[in-house]
């Protein structure tokens, strides 16, 4: 029997009843991962959400992964793997030979391995397309990749990294979209080089530069069809759409909170700060926008777990989830004051997040590109000359 949304809620409960905003900063300001959680949310079955039980999972879809994902979120645990897994899982499952997905979605479910995610590159930034690693057939059954990714989060605890780089360069195809294609790499293989970033961002997945010189790959660790990984993309971006928005949203929702407390007691005037309509009323819209990107995330999610790609409405959701996120917590950050600077008061960390998600791992101007041009049937905006 497939999980229901109702086990998974009481599942988050005991989860939150042993886990904590506090255990989470600790692990930030230890930099390092959130190892005990990660194995609780394993053994709790809710890195299982949305895995067909086949592959240990226990069943449902998108909507039960993005549920894990939002109710977390709104204890300030924002589990920014499970985006980056649920990502790599959803282009194995989809693509994938029988053989990865018994090798590679197991370990995932259990906790005992983590896949990244690398596709970003500093030349190529919002146009995949343009991407430079490449990966040579070595006529061997091996691969031989070579190039450099970056903001790749949780390089470092990863056991595995999902790649997507170029089979053809860029410069010999006619149709940019051709020459791509996804490899499952070992992170720990020889020839891979990991450099820190000092990226602002309050969360204890960390981002890396990390450098492929010659990395060996099996043939067989290839996802979906050479020059043909484009497909493969497109069908792990819309459920990483959708968890990027759940972890924005419940961002925002323990933001919000956040500032109803401090607004209730703080009274510099002998009266709360929260009875100001000039406080009290951008709460209440970021509430309201809060609820409505709320429906049209579960909305996209239902839609993708239908069959559909969901295309529309998880960029849609993506959009406004990300925005009311930031909404609510600007007006936690003014609630505040200057106590809402001080990064002990833990309010400018949860806008960073939330701010950045504006920005990966898509930028919301693309989003909006999406929409006008592929929703309205309105021209291309950008890259006349070969984007
Ligand atoms: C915290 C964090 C974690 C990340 N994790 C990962 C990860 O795990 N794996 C990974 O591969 N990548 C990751 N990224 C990278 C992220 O996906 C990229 O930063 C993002 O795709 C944008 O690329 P860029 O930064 O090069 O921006 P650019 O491409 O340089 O764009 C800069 C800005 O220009 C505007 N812009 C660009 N193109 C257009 C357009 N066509 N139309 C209108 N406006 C446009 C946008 O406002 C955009 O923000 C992460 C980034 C961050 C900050």
């Amino acid at each position: 029997m497939p999980v229901e949304l109702k086990e998974i809620e009481q599942a988050i409960s005991g989860i939150t009843r042993r886990f904590d905003r506090a255990y989470w900063l600790k692990c930030y300001k230890e930099r390092r991962f959130t190892d005990e959680l990660w194995q609780a949310m394993a053994d709790a079955g809710l890195l299982g959400a949305g895995i067909p039980e086949e592959y240990g999972g226990v069943g449902g879809g998108l909507t039960e992964t993005v549920a894990v994902m939002d109710g977390l979120s709104k204890a300030g645990l924002a589990p920014l793997y499970l985006v980056i897994t649920g990502l790599s899982r959803a282009a194995i499952l989809k693509h994938g030979t029988e053989e990865q997905k018994q090798r590679y979605i197991p370990p995932t479910v259990t906790g005992e391995e983590k896949f990244c995610f690398a596709i970003t590159e500093p030349n190529a930034g919002t146009n995949s397309f343009k991407i430079q690693t490449i990966a040579k057939d070595t006529g061997k059954g091996t691969y031989k990749i070579s190039g450099q990714k970056i903001f790749i989060s949780g390089a470092d605890v990863a056991e595995w990294i999902l790649l997507v780089a170029r089979t053809t360069p860029y410069s010999q195809v006619k149709d940019r979209r051709e020459g791509l294609a996804l490899f499952i790499v070992d992170a720990k293989a020889p020839g891979i080089e990991l450099n820190p970033l000092n990226v602002a961002m309050v969360c204890p997945e960390r981002q890396f530069i990390v450098n492929f010189d010659e990395v060996e790959v099996p043939a067989e660790n290839l996802v979906g069809e050479k020059d043909k990984g484009v497909r493969v993309l497109f069908d792990a971006l819309n459920p990483e759409r959708l968890l990027v928005a759940a972890m924005s949203l419940g961002i925002g929702d323990f933001a919000l909170q956040k500032a109803v407390e401090y607004a209730n007691t703080r009274a510099p005037f002998d009266e709360p700060i929260g009875s100001y309509q000039a406080l009290q009323h951008p709460m209440a819209y970021a509430k309201a926008h809060l609820e409505a990107s709320r429906l049209m995330l579960y909305r996209a999610a239902q839609v993708y777990d239908a069959g559909s790609v969901a295309g529309a409405e998880s960029n849609m959701a993506k959009l406004l989830c990300t925005e009311a996120a930031t909404e609510a917590c600007e007006i936690a950050l003014q609630t505040h004051g200057g106590y809402g600077f001080d990064l002990d008061y833990d309010v400018v960390s949860l806008w960073s997040i939330a701010r950045i998600m504006e920005v990966a791992p898509i930028n919301n101007q693309m989003v909006l590109n999406f929409l006008g041009e592929k929703v309205l049937g309105l021209s291309k905006s950008y890259g006349r000359f070969r984007g």
